[in-house]
């Protein structure tokens, strides 16, 4: 269990993370989102002993996580952090690299071990290649194979994801977060993507203004999103009534009170987004057709 307790943390001067408390069970999956610079990068660095803390305590079940100035080796057998700059060893292979950290005393289980998570990251075919030819999303792979070589019980991963394009993102998320559920390896995820929030974390805090703003289930947060912070993370939305409506939920009706005039439609594969003008304020929502500028519309709002 990591059980964060009241972490406050500046570079320098300038405070980053303030009066941070959360825990993460074992196996479970923690997403940490926030706007670029809320400090997300910051604190995985924090968890991991890169820096030391201006108040407070980490603990992974009852190991204290200690900074630099108490700990002469940045970093614990049982926790692994995989950075947005990947260091790799690049004239060697990628199995090679996965393997780097396995005992070479046991050939067989090394080779078994690196096989497998050479398929969890789907590079197999890449095994024999040395790892300077390899794009940056093959190399943050290979980095997170590496990870994971030596089973953590912890993983820290900042935006694992984002050096991956679309071909390959979807079908890597579910092997690793698959993964990471199978060997019961808790994990604390920074990222601004919801697809890799939705449908995997269990978790999910939100960081603003140094602080944790929320600290629930994603589906929850999503349903009833508090903030317009929240609300914009998993999509465009608009403020009706001082409630938040997501675009989905304003659907095109015969007759209503809601009556827009379309300025823009941007096709978005199997639905349309909408940009109208209602009483001189803009709305957005979802058309299962294209809306020529000037159209007059009517909306309802679809909880
Ligand atoms: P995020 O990952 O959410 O984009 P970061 O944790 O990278 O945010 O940054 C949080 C804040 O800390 C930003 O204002 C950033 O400029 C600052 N910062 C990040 N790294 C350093 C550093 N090594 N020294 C000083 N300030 C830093
Ligand atoms: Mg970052």
């Amino acid at each position: 269990m990591l059980h964060v307790k009241n972490l406050t943390f500046s570079y320098n001067k300038t405070p980053v993370l303030k009066s941070i408390s959360f825990d993460a069970k074992p196996g479970e999956h923690v997403a940490i989102i926030g706007e670029s610079g809320s400090g997300k990068s910051t604190l995985l660095k924090v968890l991991y002993g890169e820096y030391d803390l201006d108040k407070g305590e980490i603990l992974w079940n009852k190991q204290k996580v200690l900074g630099p100035k108490y700990n002469l080796v940045v970093g614990y057998d049982f926790m692994k952090y995989v950075a947005q700059e990947f260091d790799l060893m690049p004239f060697i292979t990628v199995a090679e690299n996965i393997g780097k950290f396995l005992s070479r005393f046991y050939p067989e289980e090394k080779e078994r071990r690196t096989a497998e998570l050479l398929e969890v990251v789907e590079l197999t075919q890449f095994a024999n290649i040395k790892v300077k030819t390899l794009s940056g999303g093959q190399k943050q792979r290979v980095a997170l194979a590496r990870a994971l070589a030596k089973q953590p019980e912890i993983i820290l991963l900042d935006e694992p994801f984002s050096h991956i394009d679309n071909f390959k993102k979807q079908s890597l998320r579910r092997s690793v977060f698959k993964y990471l559920k199978e060997k019961n390896i808790t994990c604390i995820v920074a990222t601004h993507d919801k697809e890799d929030v939705l449908g995997f974390a269990d978790r999910m805090i939100v960081l603003n203004e140094n602080k944790i703003a929320v600290n629930d289930v994603p589906e929850t947060l999503y349903k009833n999103p508090k903030t317009p912070l929240i609300a914009s993370f998993f999509g465009e939305f608009n403020i009706i009534n001082d409630k938040i409506i997501y675009a989905h939920q304003l659907q095109v009706v015969e007759k209503s009170d809601l009556i827009v005039t379309v300025k823009q439609s941007y096709f978005k594969g199997h639905y349309y987004l909408i940009e109208a003008d209602f009483n001189g304020e803009q709305v957005f929502f979802e058309y299962n057709k294209q809306a020529t500028e000037g159209s007059v519309l009517h909306l309802e709002i679809v909880e």
